[in-house]
């Protein structure tokens, strides 16, 4: 199988001016810029636990593959140049499967310029897994961290958020274009992509900058998805609770100076809105208030990887 399937996948896969050798040897060649860094991130995937097989077409669940790892070079303000893909099949689906998913991460790849490097294909008795590994680069002292949110720093976040499981978090943009617009021309702070929930992973940039974090809970974009969802289940969480707590919204949170917050929030540089939920402060923790009123403590909730 394997002749043939790379016959037909290799002439398709993307290539990049920093790939001297791509899919056919023993490994790829990347050219190293002299004067960046290179950011590396990788994810998999699991049947069942990020998508499901049974009901989701392999061609979004390819395309997702790919996507969370450019989220998280978006998220550090690293250029794709690369990525490998290994897929783990199962044996009942073969070949057929894995173009299918090729069919899906190849226009996200072609779309921000990202090099299909290398990869691995083998089919076992066990669920489907996919594993990619991206490579991105930056200039060093350009990227962004967590840990630079200093206190009085305003909060920023693109799009909106909850609600994803009804399509976004299949079907979403990582960040790269906006991420790209915003380095070349702001001073950012720190940054991160909401991956695991907004207040989740908002709380985690607080830590990493040894700060606290105030949200002003009226300002919170709040996805249509997440209205939709809250009316489905009458009495359930709210729709700004699934804001603040869904996963896989793929946004960035950003710590920016008051006075680049009010440059960005007044020229919303980006294809997506920019919108302000509240600002850093010296006190750790989180907490919330609305319209000025006095300050809560606001729990952080959000997917918890299980080890
Ligand atoms: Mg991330």
């Amino acid at each position: 199988m394997e002749r043939d399937f790379l016959r037909r996948l290799l002439p398709r896969l993307p290539s990049h001016p920093r790939l001297l050798l791509g899919p056919g040897d023993d490994a790829a060649l990347l050219a190293l810029a002299k004067d960046n860094a290179w950011v590396v991130t990788t994810d998999m995937l699991m049947d069942g636990v990020d998508f499901e097989l049974h009901r989701h077409d392999a061609r979004r669940i390819g395309r997702k593959s790919l996507a969370v790892n450019l989220s998280d070079l978006a998220a550090m303000a690293a250029r794709p140049v690369g990525a490998v893909i290994s897929l783990a099949l199962p044996r009942s689906c073969g070949e057929a499967l894995a173009l299918e998913l090729y069919e899906g991460l190849i226009p996200l790849a072609e779309e921000f310029e990202t090099a299909i490097a290398g990869g691995d294909t083998n089919s076992w008795n066990g669920p489907l897994v996919t594993s990619i590994t991206a490579i991105g680069e930056v200039v060093p002292g350009k990227e962004w961290r967590r840990s630079g949110a200093k206190p009085g720093d305003e909060i920023l976040v693109t799009g909106s958020f909850g609600g994803s499981i009804l399509g976004k978090h299949l079907d979403f943009t990582p960040r790269v274009r906006e991420a790209m617009v915003l380095a070349e021309k702001y001073e950012i702070h720190a940054a991160m992509d909401v991956s695991d929930g907004l207040s989740l992973d908002l709380s985690r940039m607080c830590e990493a900058s040894g700060c606290g974090a105030v949200l002003d809970l009226s300002l919170v974009p709040i996805a249509a998805a997440a209205h939709e969802l809250a009316a489905q289940e009458q009495g359930g969480p709210s729709a700004l609770d699934h804001a603040l707590s869904d996963g896989e919204d793929f946004e960035l949170i950003l710590a920016v100076s008051p006075a680049v917050a009010e440059q960005l929030l007044a020229s919303q540089p980006l294809g997506v809105p920019l919108t302000r939920i509240g600002r850093f402060v010296k006190q750790p923790g989180l907490w919330q208030q609305v319209s000025g009123g006095p300050l809560l403590p606001l729990s952080p909730r959000g997917y918890e990887h299980q080890l």
